[in-house]
């Protein structure tokens, strides 16, 4: 890999940004391009982040009374301050994240694209006229405003998944208060800098109508225990889901779960298997393995097996792996060093429990000991072992053949986890058994493309461990609001719902 220097990459993105001189504090960014810290941030006390729950608080009661279409205008003018700096913020997210810099700048699209949706949102926060039984009524739905949205994001996707929660919010009515990743802190400063910018040229957003509160655990809890947070999204791990949704729901808040993925895709015999081998690697080696999305669990029926998985194993050879700010690379850096020896630990377990692995070495560690560059690993499987049902946050795309098709259905839902899934066949009705009430049991179910990769337009989530959450596209936007039933009695009488009869004694 060619010579490079992140604190230098760091200044110069800072300055591109326009952004005010980073200070001292506690909790180190670094970048896993070559592992050196190129920036610190203050992680909040509870009682910082209770101050900044009180704030935001302010700020919402303000916002809610602005009409939705003038709310768009904000996110609007937000999605115009991102088209001009998408450049240096998806370098950034490259820098302090290591996907490539194809993916940081797909990253900064995917905000934009929500910005847009949002606006057009802001115009259909519909609610419904529903038929009443009785004379002389009027029974509709409104939707209002809920309050303060916490929001507690992952690394892998830094400044997206805070987009898809916030952009909605801020139509809807809401504030935001934002726990980043502990691992990528800088991209959030960014984005709040960038958030501000676009509020100054609004004119007249509250003050704290979106807030950071930088940390690790501790700052997300106080987050998650504030009664005067209604709707916490938060996205990471099952193992944070499991902690978090007890807590939540012992104070009957909302949550939208977005948690851990162990995504399969079955390959059946009539698919194309060129279309195949090109959606299996984006999926299973793209962001080095750490998409929520990333394709683990490969199934492929007997009779294409030796046509398909030697192919594969000698494109993994291939894929490049370097510096993710190199044109030309494909794989760019695991996060840390725990993300490298989490791999190691389910490379091991899997070869105990019967596996054969190609791949899967450290590169470069020699020249960047404090970097963790991998080759992607391809792990052919007897069955589905444990090993296989868990999810490792790294590139290893486990390996399975199948006979029947009926049998592949049940693996392929044995897994806890239930985000994405995908199928390559050109047989229609293995396609619509798949996608029907018996196929696949996520929540993104995908014919002919890999499980990753999903655009803004659709409610992205999934079932069983993901969480359940639904957040993005679609009408993901009622998540973020409260609902109102509202009944009017335009008669001069006084019907009483079930025909009840009440009449008061003369
Ligand atoms: P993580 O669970 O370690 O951390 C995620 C966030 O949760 C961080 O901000 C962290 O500080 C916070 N957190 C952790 N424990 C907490 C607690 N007890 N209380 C409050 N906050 C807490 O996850 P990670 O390593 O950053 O990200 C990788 C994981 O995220 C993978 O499992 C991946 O599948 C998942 N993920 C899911 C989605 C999705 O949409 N389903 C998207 C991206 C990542």
């Amino acid at each position: 890999m060619n010579a490079f220097d992140s604190r230098k990459e760091l200044a110069a993105l800072w300055d591109r940004l326009k952004l005010p001189p980073l200070g001292d504090g506690d909790l180190d960014a670094r970048s896993p391009i070559d592992g050196q810290v190129i920036g610190r941030v203050r992680s909040a006390s509870a009682a910082q982040v209770e101050q900044a729950i009180g704030a935001a608080h302010e700020a919402f009661l303000q916002w809610r009374m602005v009409p939705p279409p003038r709310r768009g205008e904000l996110v609007r003018l937000f999605g115009d301050v991102l088209r001009e700096e998408k450049e240096a913020l998806g370098r950034l997210v490259s820098l302090e994240a290591g996907k490539i810099l194809q993916e940081g700048l797909g990253e900064v699209q995917e905000m934009i694209d929500i910005c847009d949706f949002a606006v057009g949102a802001s115009r259909q926060l519909y609610g419904l006229t529903i038929a009443t039984e009785r004379a002389g009524h009027r029974m509709m739905e409104t939707w209002h405003p809920l309050g303060v949205v916490g929001v507690i994001s992952a690394f892998n996707f830094p400044v997206a998944v805070w987009a898809w929660n916030a952009c909605l919010a801020f139509v809807c009515g809401d504030s935001v208060v934002w726990k980043p990743s502990e691992k990528t802190p800088l991209t959030a400063v960014a984005v709040q800098a960038l958030f501000e910018r676009a509020m100054e040229r609004f004119g007249s957003a509250p003050a704290n109508l979106s807030v950071v509160v930088q940390g690790g655990r501790e700052a997300g809890a106080a987050l998650v225990d504030d009664p005067r947070v209604p709707l916490v999204s938060a996205t990471g791990s099952t193992r944070m889901g499991r902690e978090v949704a007890p807590r939540i729901a012992a104070r009957f808040g909302r949550a939208l779960l977005e948690l851990g993925g162990n995504n399969g895709m079955i390959v059946t015999p009539s698919a194309d298997l060129e279309l195949a081998e090109r959606g299996i690697t984006f999926s299973a080696v793209g962001t080095a393995g750490q998409r929520c999305t990333t394709l683990r669990r490969l199934f492929v029926q007997d009779g294409i097996y030796e046509r398909l998985v030697p192919r594969l194993k000698t494109i993994f050879a291939g894929a490049p792996v370097g510096n993710p700010l190199d044109g030309g690379t494909l794989i760019g850096p695991l996060i840390d060093g725990s993300a490298f020896e989490g791999m190691a630990a389910s490379l091991a377990q899997a070869v105990e429990e019967g596996g054969s692995v190609t791949g899967g070495e450290r590169l470069y560690g020699n020249s960047l000991p404090d970097a963790f560059y991998v080759r992607p690993a391809l792990v052919e499987m007897p069955e589905q072992t444990p090993v296989t049902l868990r999810e490792t946050f790294a590139p290893i795309l486990y390996v399975l053949r199948y006979d029947s098709f009926e049998d592949v259905i049940a693996l392929h839902n044995a897994a806890p986890q239930g985000l994405s899934s995908s199928i390559f066949t050109n047989d229609i009705r293995e396609a619509e058994f798949f996608m029907g009430p018996a196929g696949s049991d996520c929540g993104i179910v995908n014919v002919n493309i890999g499980p990753s990769g999903a655009e803004i337009g659709g409610a992205f989530g999934g079932e069983k461990e993901t969480g359940g959450g639904r957040e993005s596209g679609s009408d993901s936007w009622r998540a973020y609001m409260r609902r109102a039933t509202n009944t009017i009695n335009y008669s001069r009488e006084l019907p009483l719902a079930q025909g009840i009869d009440f009449t008061l004694p003369s």
